[in-house]
């Protein structure tokens, strides 16, 4: 046992989409440049379609068909939607076309199911479930073992019945569910936002421990400290948020709080889901991060030496900080594990 695994499981639909709106698809084109630098010699391997299967694994049946509806509708066929989210006290009858069911599947307005968005939510979650049975199996044999999946739209804030945040299916959830199968999981979000999808679709999951390192606010109604898991699992969800503005310093001591957590929860298997907004150019500011940091977050959660699945979540869409930040990342990964 002194062998490392590092491979990559893309879906080319996600590596060359061009996503709209918000959805930043260069999140995947630096992490999949800063990755191959960083690891030459990681396998390219491809998911394949699984007919909305991966997601039912977290997600609603209804609300999977729906997303399989979206795919299939012509480029412009949908008129989204402004200013309604459905409710229960405003709801009175079932929404009768696509647009109306929109309005109960998303709880915000920037989200859209546009085709390109639920082709990419449907691949990504494949891509996600066929990234943990891989890691899985090389685990079982490898000293260290790291699978990188590039997710478009991105998934942390996507919880078992509705999406938003730009979120459509768990992506991180739907790794970490898959590997719960054969051991016990930490999902730590490192994103600037805080990863409510993740957190509850685990609430009341003893088997997977869920972190949230993010700056106070967005979602509004979720990742508060109190926050600490269902009645089923007490503990098992961490939330650490931090004041808007705080740099390195401030997280530093977070971060080592998140880690020393997953020592004691003596995971099998790591979960990562990777933003880059914390970044101080992105994300309005709320944390201040410099790109060299991003390093000292890779050598750190390397440090674990876990079996590791990645999953790309938030990035402003400047395409240099980013591209910065992720290099430092995987630079600092693969010199931990030299
Ligand atoms: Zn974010």
């Amino acid at each position: 046992m002194s062998t490392t695994v590092i491979a990559e499981m893309t879906s080319p639909y996600v590596e060359h989409q061009e996503f709209p709106d918000l959805v930043y698809p260069t999140s995947v084109t630096a992490t999949l440049a800063a990755f191959r630098e960083a690891f030459p010699a990681a396998a390219r391997l491809v998911p394949e379609e699984d007919g909305g299967a991966a997601a039912l694994s977290v997600h609603s049946r209804d609300y999977v068909d729906f997303v399989k509806e979206g795919s299939r509708r012509p480029e412009g066929a949908t008129k989204f939607p402004l200013n309604v989210v459905a409710l229960p006290e405003l709801k009175v009858s079932e929404p009768r076309t696509f647009e109306g069911r929109h309005t109960q599947y998303f709880f915000d307005e920037i989200t859209r199911a546009t085709p390109a968005l639920c082709e990419g939510a449907l691949i990504s979650a494949a891509a996600s479930q066929q990234g943990a049975r891989r890691l899985a199996e090389t685990a079982q044999t490898a000293e260290h073992a790291l699978m990188l999946v590039p997710t478009r739209p991105p998934g942390h804030h996507a919880l078992p019945s509705v999406g938003g945040g730009l979120c459509v299916f768990a992506n991180a959830a739907i790794a970490a569910r898959e590997l719960s199968r054969s051991g016990r999981v930490v999902v730590l979000d490192i994103d600037q936002d805080h990863g409510n999808g993740t957190q509850g679709v685990f609430y009341d999951d003893p088997s997977v421990l869920t972190i949230s390192i993010h700056a106070e606010g967005w979602p509004h109604v979720a990742g508060f400290a109190e926050e600490t898991g269902g009645p089923g699992a007490p503990g098992t969800n961490l939330n650490l948020p931090l004041p808007t503005g705080t740099g390195f310093d401030g997280y530093a001591p977070a971060l080592e709080t998140a880690l020393e957590t997953i020592a004691r929860f003596e995971a099998r298997y790591l979960v990562l889901a990777l933003g880059y907004d914390a970044q101080r150019e992105q994300g309005f500011g709320l944390l201040r991060l410099d790109s060299e940091d991003f390093g000292v977050l890779g050598r750190r959660i390397a440090g674990l030496g876990l079996p590791t699945l990645v999953t790309t979540e938030g990035c402003y869409g400047y395409y240099e900080s980013t591209a910065v930040a992720a290099t430092h990342f995987f630079q600092g990964w693969a010199e931990q594990w030299r």
